[in-house]
């Protein structure tokens, strides 16, 4: 047994579990100790003094009366007893679980963990616990046929066997010594099963810095090979092209759009290699501006690529870059695509018959040849990494690079997240637009939007209705989509046709229903947070967002910019009772700006406050455990360690610093 063994091998786990586990992309044993926990659940004994409502909790107590099975219906009933913590008195009730009957003794001493309801002075439990513990319990996120308990059993199943003790130390001693990190296995079990809090930060503190180190790594490397790389291509584009088919856009360019094409057109035409950001709030028109450099480039007779996320945004920028040249030949790509019809596209690509192509991570497979690529554009930039930036460019000769986000970053963070790059940014929006108007509602008053949303509706809107995320699990996800899809197909059944869009479906029915949206055959999109990034519907005027303090500010925005894309009035509708502090300044910040900007500065205040277990929000380079702006000062360190390993030419054959190198190789390769 080894690391690279699979899971199956491990006590309590056979062929049949982990197929399921695979969901979670384990397959062996290093997958599995490398797979933490995303937050912890505290199991100290609380006093109910100290709990809010609706809290969980462990709550401890002696049981003053025996426990009670009353059975109702098929496979249901429910136990009850009741417990004294101090002078409380507290009924206990625990749903479908009579076989608990046997723990509860009267006189004796028992820590439940649940939920806690106050006015009732009561709690619905979820677990018997021998003992209130000191211990963190790990929470790991879940898929389709893998619980909490059979997770928790396999990782204990791996450490049981030792198996945290052959993860090869990655990080060399000097970086240890320096910096008085945690060895990685000691790390590692930490993460699983911290004793505390501060035994947690500190190997917290060392994934982290493990993560960005190896990040910056990759970037310095990548500088590195770009200083000694031939200087960049000239686009000599056509002016007079370029500018004819601005002037017959329905709108002319604000002002920043202007500035920000003419600096990419300037780096274009220049032989300098381009490497730029083009960051601009949601909805400020950075797709006109991708879409005219693709016809410069055509003009000069390169092709040009944009990458998308999504399947979905694929399908709309080529849309709608087919309707703005109508005259040239336009190709998309994604891995969704049958393989004959892939196989005609590729040929297309490659004889050089197309002209620009859009499409997902599928452009940059093997097997993708381009011809005469010239210009390689990211939409929505922060959700790809390094290393897929680095494949996108190697597809040409050196193409220019043009990067697009709508999650703004401050200056330096974004040199020292993407690298070394030119930065043109879209400081307004459209003339014309007006300012969505939000507003925050508790659950209690949905009941009003419903029907304000029914005159809406009655007026020829159309709504976007996202459902709350439930981090835990995909499939509860889905359930709680589907279960606010039915609920509310039969409230509008009178005004609107609903749809449901969720991550599982297949891209053409997700193309269908977006079609169909678009198209006024459907009023309501009940969707998941697929819709997050860059979807634009300009007509769709409301968004409703569910449990919406579930949602970090920046996705909130990112979902907001969904609507007020036309001249229309447009709204956006926050629910949520939140229970936290920081719930509660996230929706309030919302209704108070809908500037990015400003709601990026809020971010990073509420998020500096420390929430230690809460969720982390998406938007810039996704880490397992790192998060860029919260951990800023330790990228900070992590460049300026790579820097210097990188510059100093002697540092592959320093053994100081091997460690490092097998690891390299083996994610990336750098020739
Ligand atoms: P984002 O920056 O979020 O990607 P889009 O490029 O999707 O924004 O633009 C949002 C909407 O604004 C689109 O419908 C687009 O056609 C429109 N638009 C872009 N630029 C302008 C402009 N200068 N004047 C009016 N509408 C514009
Ligand atoms: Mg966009």
């Amino acid at each position: 047994m080894d690391l690279q063994s699979s899971i199956a091998v491990l006590k309590g786990l056979g062929p049949k579990s982990a197929e399921k586990f695979q969901k979670l992309n384990i397959y062996t044993i290093e997958d599995l100790l490398l797979y933490y926990p995303f937050r912890y659940e505290d199991f100290k004994d609380k006093s109910v003094f100290e709990l809010a409502d609706g809290e969980k909790a462990v709550i401890s107590g002696t049981v003053v009366t025996p426990a009670n099975v009353q059975y109702y219906g098929h496979k249901r009933n429910r136990l009850s007893f009741k417990m004294k913590q101090g002078e409380a008195v507290i009924s206990v009730s625990f749903f479908n679980q009579p076989y608990l009957q046997e723990k509860v003794t009267v006189g004796s001493r028992l820590a439940v963990f649940g939920k806690w309801d106050a006015l009732k002075s009561a709690v619905t439990g979820m677990k018997i616990l021998v003992q209130a513990s000191d211990d963190l319990q790990p929470v790991y996120r879940l898929g389709q046929g893998v619980t909490q308990n059979a997770l928790v059993k396999a990782v204990k199943a791996a450490f049981a066997v030792g198996a945290h003790q052959w993860l090869p130390e990655n990080l060399p001693q000097v970086l240890l010594d320096k910096y008085r990190l945690l060895g990685r296995s000691q790390a590692t079990a930490a993460m699983h099963f911290p004793k505390d809090l501060s035994q947690y930060r500190q190997a917290l503190r060392r994934i982290k810095f493990e993560e960005l180190f190896y990040f910056q790594m990759q970037l310095q490397l990548l500088k590195a090979a770009n200083k000694t790389e031939k200087s960049g291509l000239a686009v000599n584009y056509n002016q007079e092209a370029v500018r004819q088919k601005i002037s017959q856009l329905p709108f002319s360019l604000t002002a920043s759009q202007k500035n920000s094409l003419n600096d990419i057109l300037t780096d274009m035409r220049s032989g300098r290699h381009m490497n730029r950001l083009l960051q601009g709030d949601v909805g400020s028109g950075k797709t006109i501006i991708a879409s005219l450099a693709m016809y410069a480039t055509y003009t000069a007779g390169f092709q040009s690529a944009l990458m998308v996320p999504t399947e979905i945004l694929a399908e709309q920028h080529y849309e709608s870059l087919s309707a703005l040249f109508p005259d040239l030949s336009i190709a998309i790509l994604t891995s969704g695509m049958k393989a004959p019809v892939r196989r005609t596209v590729l040929s297309a690509i490659a004889s050089g018959s197309v002209n620009m192509i859009v499409g997902t991570h599928a452009l940059i497979q093997e097997g993708v040849d381009y011809h005469r690529l010239g210009l390689v554009i990211t939409d929505e930039q922060h959700r790809f990494g390094v290393r897929q930036r680095r494949l996108f460019r190697e597809k040409g000769s050196n193409p220019d690079v043009l990067m697009m986000t709508a999650t703004p970053i401050p200056r330096t963070l974004a040199i020292t997240t993407f690298g070394e790059m030119d930065v043109s940014t879209i400081t307004e929006l459209p003339a014309g637009r007006r300012p969505i108007l939000t507003r925050w509602i508790k659950h209690e008053e949905l009941e009003n939007v419903f029907s304000w949303m029914k005159s809406e509706l009655k007026k020829g809107a159309q709504a976007y209705v996202i459902s709350p995320l439930i981090e835990e699990s995909e499939s509860l996800d889905l359930k709680n989509a589907t279960d606010l899809y039915e609920e509310l197909s039969a409230y509008f059944a009178a005004e609107a046709k609903v749809a449901l869009l969720h991550g599982r479906l297949k891209n053409e029915e997700k193309e269908a229903i977006m079609q169909d949206f678009k198209s006024k055959r459907l009023q309501i999109l009940v969707a998941t947070t697929v819709v997050e990034v860059g979807v634009n519907v300009p007509d769709a005027t409301i968004m409703l967002i569910m449990d919406a303090d579930r949602f970090g500010l920046s996705q909130l925005h990112q979902l907001r910019g969904r609507v007020g894309r036309g001249s229309k009035q447009s709204y956006a509708v926050l629910v949520a009772n939140p229970k936290t502090e920081s719930g509660k300044e996230r929706m309030k910040a919302m209704t108070q700006t809908t500037d990015g900007f400003l709601l990026a500065e809020a971010d990073l205040k509420l998020r500096g406050s420390g929430e230690i277990f809460g969720t982390r929000q998406s938007g810039l380079p996704e880490f397992q455990v790192a998060d860029v702006i919260e951990d800023f000062n330790i990228l900070e360190e992590a460049r300026r360690v790579a820097a210097l390993i990188v510059s100093d030419s002697h540092w592959q054959q320093d053994e100081r610093w091997q460690v490092i190198v097998p690891n390299l190789n083996q994610n990336d390769s750098f020739d």
